[in-house]
């Protein structure tokens, strides 16, 4: 996870928190948003924001992405349209707005509203630790240690590492290297190089 800036609200959205003020269900008035096509422009949106990655995992959203209620709109319908709890999730099941489900924690960081980064520790074989023990439960409550995405990060870091260490002693060459656009586990990257830089 790290900082993400939310935009500025789409109108519609604006509209909504009037318009279903009186839908008692929370399901009810999310759905009938969709049903206008505005909940999926508010995800394009987000989704954009977020360079098309899962703002908890910072893994590809694919094709697959959806918004999340960071604070569960069963628990609190008030948040239902709140612009500040939407989140582009990943829909994995094992991970991110699929494992958190209809829980919430108040030591969650909501990455759009506080810089997340410097609570967890990456490593190049796709381990994830807490510095914190709220860290460490955050890591666990949105399976961000899931086996799926330690052997995809171990994958693509480990990689990243072995090209590093090549060439660190040619700063040109690193330079180079570092301006190639870093797609997915961005967070996990840029630790990476910090790592072996130090
Ligand atoms: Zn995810």
């Amino acid at each position: 996870m790290r900082k993400l800036s939310r935009p500025i609200e789409l109108p519609e959205l604006t509209v909504a928190r009037k318009k279903y003020a009186q839908i008692n269900s929370p399901e009810e008035a999310w759905s009938r948003f969709g049903d206008n096509g505005n909940r999926e422009k508010v995800r394009k949106q987000l989704e954009s924001t977020q360079n098309n990655l899962c703002a908890y995992c910072e893994n590809s959203l694919g094709k697959a992405g959806h918004i999340d209620h960071f604070k569960p709109k069963s628990l609190d319908r008030k948040v239902t349209f709140d612009w500040e709890n939407l989140i582009v999730s990943c829909c994995e099941r094992n991970s991110c707005g699929e494992k958190k489900g209809e829980y919430y924690r108040s030591y969650w960081v909501n990455p759009y509203l506080k810089d997340p980064s410097g609570l967890f520790r990456f490593y190049a074989n796709g381990q994830i630790k807490g510095r914190t023990p709220d860290a460490q439960s955050i890591i666990e409550d949105f399976g961000l240690d899931c086996p799926r995405l330690e052997e995809k990060r171990r994958t693509i870091l480990s990689t990243y590492q072995n090209v590093l260490l090549s060439i660190v002693d040619d700063p040109e060459v690193i330079e180079y290297y570092l301006q190639e656009t870093i797609e997915i586990f961005p967070t996990a990257h840029e630790q990476t190089i910090k790592n072996l830089l130090q």
